[in-house]
Parts: C-alpha cells; structure tokens; sequence
C-alpha cells in the first residue's frame, strides 16, 4: 500500500475516507460491467473460444472445456432420461441446454415433449419385405443400402439426404432443429445422420453450432456467463 500512501499524503482526511470507502486506489475500471468477449473464429478449426470476464477475475475457457462441459450435459440427460446420446442433444437444444428444464418439461408431460421436438416413440412407415424403396425426393428406387432414414422411416435416397443436409447446413445455425424431408413429418434429424451423411465440411460445421448454440444459450441464462460462473464454482470447489 506504499503507493496509496504516497497518492494521499497530502490530505490526511481525505485519505481516512478513502480508506474507509474500500478505495484503495486500485482501478477496477468497470466494478459491474458484464464485460466479456466472445471469440469464435470460425476461419481456423483449431482457435479456442476465448470468454473473458474483465472484472478481478479473468477467466479463459479453452474450447475443450466448453465441449466437455456440454458432453456432460449429454450425459447426464441421456442417463436420466434412458434415452441415446444423440437424442438427449436434441432436447438440450431445444430447451436452450438447459438440463434442469429437459428434465422439468420430460417428466411433466413427456409425450409433449416428445412431439413438440420431433423424437417419435415408434417409426410412422413400416418397412415392406422389398429389397429396393422409392425415395421420397427423387423418386427413384434404391436398394436398402443406398436408403437413409430418421426416426420416422421415411426413405429417401443417401445422394438426396446429403444434398438436403448439405443445404440446411449451409444455412446456418437453424440446421440444429432439422427435420425429416417430409413435409408432413416432424421427426427430428439429430446428429447421428450427420456424422452419417454430411461432408466432413459439414460436420466440422454443424459441431460448431451446436458448441456455440451451447456457449449462446449459457450467456443468456446468467447476468455475467453462465458457463464462466461455473467454471469459477467448481474451480473453487
Ligand atoms: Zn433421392
Ligand atoms: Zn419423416
């Protein structure tokens, strides 16, 4: 404290109110200013995501934490739920990653839920003995192998599903709520028909919005950041 010494000889009271005031001559610029920064370059894979909360503290999420911390979240509503990972995903999107609302909205009412997010308890198409199918796009016949469905079994050709999930991709962040091609379908096309179908492109793509929807979601659920707040706690655990 030398310096604050020094700073405040010349009015001895003034220093007495400073000193009971907290003042200690340190510049905490923006006492409670939110401000953090978000960096996701999309350009170059290998960047981190870079949250910075410019307070005392200053904290630095690396990109692999914010993914494990979302594979948890994966993890946790799929053992609860006893349902698979991909679908789990799906439903943290959809309830904004939060788990305690997945789980709130499931055990309430989990046929809703089930509907409104497109996952189907049971296919709506039963398969026939056929070894080839008409695709729902093309129209063309196909033998099974050359067939990809969602969990609705609506067919359709793997060249038709790569150039429809090329094109939602391309579209951007909406692409984590895709559904089936058809119209009348709203089963959910999660993750696992991408990894399947999409171009590496594509996937590399689709991971990303879906970390970001994660990062996204998290910031909106907390006055500074959620998943820096967390961070923090267990850090401090
Ligand atoms: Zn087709
Ligand atoms: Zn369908």
């Amino acid at each position: 404290m030398d310096s604050e010494d020094d700073m405040h000889d010349a009015n001895d009271a003034e220093s007495l109110d400073d000193y009971y005031s907290g003042d200690t001559g340190v510049d905490y610029s923006d006492d409670d200013a939110a401000d953090y920064e978000f960096i996701d370059n999309d350009s170059d894979g290998s960047d981190d995501i870079v949250i910075s909360r410019q307070q005392k503290n200053y904290v630095v999420l690396k990109e692999a934490d914010i993914r494990q911390r979302q594979e948890d979240d994966i993890t946790t509503v799929s053992t609860v739920l006893s349902i698979p990972r991909v679908d789990a995903c799906i439903l943290l999107r959809h309830y904004h990653w939060s788990v305690s609302n997945v789980h709130e909205a499931w055990f309430a009412d989990e046929d809703r839920v089930r509907k409104t997010v497109g996952l189907l308890q049971r296919p709506v198409v039963q398969f026939s003995k056929a070894k080839e199918l008409n695709c729902g796009i093309c129209f063309e016949s196909y033998p099974l192998d050359r067939i990809s469905t969602a969990g609705c079994r609506h067919p359709f050709c793997n060249t038709c599903w790569r150039a429809y999930l090329s094109t939602s991709i391309d579209g951007g962040p909406g692409c984590l709520m895709l559904r089936c091609p058809d119209p009348s379908c709203g089963a959910a096309v999660g993750q696992d028909m991408i990894s399947l179908l999409a171009s590496d492109n594509n996937n590399e793509k689709y991971t990303r919005y879906l970390l970001r929807s994660y990062v996204e979601d998290n910031r909106k659920d907390s006055p500074f950041f959620g998943i820096v707040d967390r961070f923090v706690n267990q850090k401090m655990d």
